[in-house]
């Protein structure tokens, strides 16, 4: 039997749960003995109870922890580099125990060493290679979806204007104008949520196969700049623009910027800084009384002078550096995290054979290879 072990987050501000009553069962029924700290489901809406009710045995963090992280085969997190870093109880798990969530792997060589040290395996979600047969399994495009769509909500009510065109009494209200920069996964749910408040939204990104996933949702493309150095792509990522793309790219956008009521940044590039869209002089063109939300504030920001977590004001404009957003739709965010991590603990369980009593890895598998971040053989012969 594979025991899983789920401990409270302790990052400041995160919210939500690596596993749900939900999975919990999901889980028992594949043969795994569930674990969950008291209060792990507490900020996200789910009680002890049904986490007991469902099948788990529930832990007091403050009396029997180590015994159970002890016996532990997995961990599941949300924030696991934090647990990894900050719960004392992580040096009582075995060499080869699995610790299983977000990571933040890239360049975090320290966080790496430390689990080389203790002889941990992990997985780093964000390294989740993206292809179809992991699509169940993808935490970035779960909790990006629900960024996209909070963002949208957060520029409208912090918005001086109406978002949907409006005939009334006292005259016609013009729809407002969505500006959104980067069509991948956040971007295209805030153009669908921004189209379905009413918004004409334009859309920018330097991919070509963004154009038509974004005139499908209704929204307008803005070309890249014809120049030559426009960024390449990998496995569907956007690479790093050089310096001049990126001034060629804000000249085009400050016409856009004037025109916008709202503009939602999301461009990102995996493990670099994110692009610089939005600079302060093009915040200068742009009509008092509007907003920035910049979804990319916790890699730099898309524009310049938004600081994570707060809300900045400048020549007019609300910047709101929204770097938690998932955090803040808590319980629909768990509900589809856990959904992820169960469904990749499940493919991994399949590939350990039938009644596991420990985890096989298989590291041909792409899924498994792909965000490995450290392996270590478990104690007793297992992979
Ligand atoms: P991301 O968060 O890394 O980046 C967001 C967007 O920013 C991307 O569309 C990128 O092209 C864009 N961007 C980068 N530099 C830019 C710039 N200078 N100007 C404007 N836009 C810029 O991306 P993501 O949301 O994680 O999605 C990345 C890709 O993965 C997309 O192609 C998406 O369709 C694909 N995807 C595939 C699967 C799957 O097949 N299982 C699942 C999810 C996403």
């Amino acid at each position: 039997m594979i025991r899983v072990l789920v401990p409270r987050e302790c990052r400041p501000g995160e919210t939500r749960v690596a596993a749900t009553p939900e999975t919990v069962r999901r889980l028992s029924a594949r043969g795994c003995l569930l674990h969950v700290e008291q209060g792990a489901g507490a900020a996200s809406g789910f009680d002890d109870a049904a986490y007991g009710e469902a099948g788990a045995q529930l832990i007091d963090p403050a009396t029997v922890a180590a015994e159970h992280w002890s016996k532990a085969d997995v961990v599941l997190a949300v924030q696991a580099g934090s647990i990894a870093q900050q719960r004392r109880e992580l040096e009582a798990l075995r060499p080869g125990s699995l610790l299983l969530g977000l990571l933040e792997p890239h360049g975090n060589d320290s966080l790496k060493q430390q689990l080389e040290q203790q002889r941990l395996t992990a997985m780093a979600l964000e390294l989740l290679p993206r292809i179809s047969r992991a699509q169940t399994m993808d935490v970035l495009s779960s909790q990006a979806n629900i960024a996209g769509y909070k963002a949208v909500l957060l520029a409208s009510a912090a918005l001086d204007r109406y978002v949907p065109m409006l005939m009334t009494a006292a005259g016609t209200i013009q729809p407002a104008r969505a500006l959104i920069l980067g069509a991948g996964v956040a971007g295209l749910q805030a153009l669908a949520t921004a189209r379905r408040l009413g918004a004409v939204a334009y859309v920018s990104d330097v991919r070509a196969a963004a154009k038509e996933q974004v005139e499908s949702l209704g929204g307008r493309f803005i070309d890249p700049p014809e120049l030559e150095q426009k960024p390449g792509e990998t496995g569907g990522y956007a690479q790093q623009a050089t310096e001049d793309f990126l001034a060629a790219q804000r000249r085009q956008l400050t016409e856009q910027l004037a025109l916008a009521d709202m503009v939602i940044c999301t461009a990102q590039v995996p493990g670099r800084p994110a692009p610089r869209l939005i600079d302060d002089a093009m915040l200068q063109h742009m009509r008092p009384g509007s907003v920035v939300v910049d979804l990319a504030v916790a890699q730099g920001g898309n524009c310049e002078g938004s600081q994570p977590g707060t809300t900045v004001l400048r020549h007019g404009v609300q910047l709101i550096g929204a770097d938690q957003l998932p955090c803040s739709v808590a319980n629909h965010a768990s509900a589809l995290y856990a959904r992820n991590v169960a469904a990749l603990l499940e493919h991994l369980l399949e590939a350990s054979g039938s009644e596991p009593t420990a985890l096989q890895l298989d590291l041909e598998d792409p899924i498994v290879s792909g965000c490995l971040f450290t392996h270590h053989a478990m104690a007793g012969g297992a992979a």
